[in-house]
């Protein structure tokens, strides 16, 4: 298999016994069989070729920013997306007077698609410019934050799907990527997101679109836990309420299991104090639901995904 995967990915690109909590924000997560970075849509089409006629085990991943790994680690094979490519993984593909369609790789930084953008005095992204995922994270993730998301700009977005058994190419457009409040098409076909194409609006300057990343992003250090290692909200948002508010108000604030804890600054973030185990955020997602739901009858929804294999 780790032969198989060095000729589909290139020489230097698959690691073995690959140490997963190096590769979440979390830092959480023991090894990976072998760990498998792809930075372009044809070397991923041939590892997939590979897993998939030898029906191995794999997990694709982006960022690690929204992800829990066992502390056992992953049996199997993580194809991680990353930007080799730099900005290079970003085109402007076409545009008229009012605005402009993007492509983004999939393994490329939404933060650096949305610095993309700004250079190009193109609006649309500024809220992503502090969300710390890919480009197919957030398209999967539908990723979005201070009233944006990238339903409003993601027109259509190409996939490699397992097919019949080998990888198929493909492309879902406008509804067919059935956006909804964190959720896409992607959380249920099992696909991957290969690109993205974003419609951006011209008219702002670049100088416009720079102060509101900076001043979205000063909200952001303000608001959340940045100097710990986490996955971001724990919580999706309830209806009608804020996950971190009903938390708050069932008194679990900085309340803790070994070492993960629910944030004093922000009681939406769970962070990890150090030495956090999957087990530890499990625990505690647990806890803070039972004792949510008893005390408000809100059952929280987690926005934290644990890493299942996939066959
Ligand atoms: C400090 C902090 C702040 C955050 N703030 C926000 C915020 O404001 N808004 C927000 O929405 N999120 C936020 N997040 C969460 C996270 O950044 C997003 O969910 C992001 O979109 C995840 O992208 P990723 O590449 O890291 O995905 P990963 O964590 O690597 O993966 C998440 C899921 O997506 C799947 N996946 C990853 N890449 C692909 C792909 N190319 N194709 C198919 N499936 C794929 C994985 O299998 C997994 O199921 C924050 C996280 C942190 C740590």
């Amino acid at each position: 298999m780790y032969e198989k995967l060095c000729a589909a990915a290139g020489s230097g690109k698959v690691k073995k016994d690959a140490l997963l909590k190096r590769y979440t924000t979390f830092r959480i997560g023991g090894p990976a069989d072998q760990l498998v970075n792809v930075s372009d849509a044809d070397s991923l089409k041939r590892v997939m070729a590979v897993l998939l006629e030898e029906r191995a085990p794999y997990y694709v991943i982006g960022r690690g920013s929204n992800l829990v790994f066992d502390d056992a680690g992953f049996r199997g094979t993580v194809v991680r997306l990353c930007d080799g490519a730099g900005t290079e993984g970003f085109r402007i593909i076409e545009e008229d007077d009012e605005s402009a369609v993007v492509y983004a790789f999939g393994g490329s930084l939404l933060s650096a698609l949305s610095s993309y953008a700004c250079e190009n005095e193109l609006s649309g992204l500024e809220f992503a410019s502090g969300i710390p995922g890919s480009v197919g994270g957030g398209v999967l993730m539908n990723a979005g934050a201070y009233g944006g998301e990238l339903s409003q700009c993601v027109i259509k977005s190409c996939y490699i799907s397992a097919g019949s058994g080998a990888p198929e190419e493909g492309v879902l457009e406008g509804e067919a990527q059935r956006f909804g409040y964190r959720d896409s098409a992607y959380q249920k076909n099992g696909a991957i997101v290969t690109g993205a194409y974003f419609r951006l609006l011209k008219g702002r300057t670049r100088d416009e679109i720079a102060s509101k990343m900076r001043e979205l992003n000063a909200r952001r250090r303000d608001k959340q836990p940045l100097e710990f290692p986490s996955a971001g909200s724990a919580f999706k948002r309830p209806a009608g309420d804020f996950a971190g508010r009903l938390i708050e108000a069932s008194g679990l604030k900085g309340f803790r299991i070994g070492g993960a804890q629910v944030s004093e600054k922000h009681c939406g973030f769970i962070i990890n104090r150090g030495g956090a185990t999957a087990a530890d955020v499990r625990a505690v997602i647990d806890a803070v639901r039972e004792k949510v739901f008893a005390d408000s009858g809100v059952m929280l929804e987690p926005e934290i995904k644990f890493a299942k294999e996939r066959l």
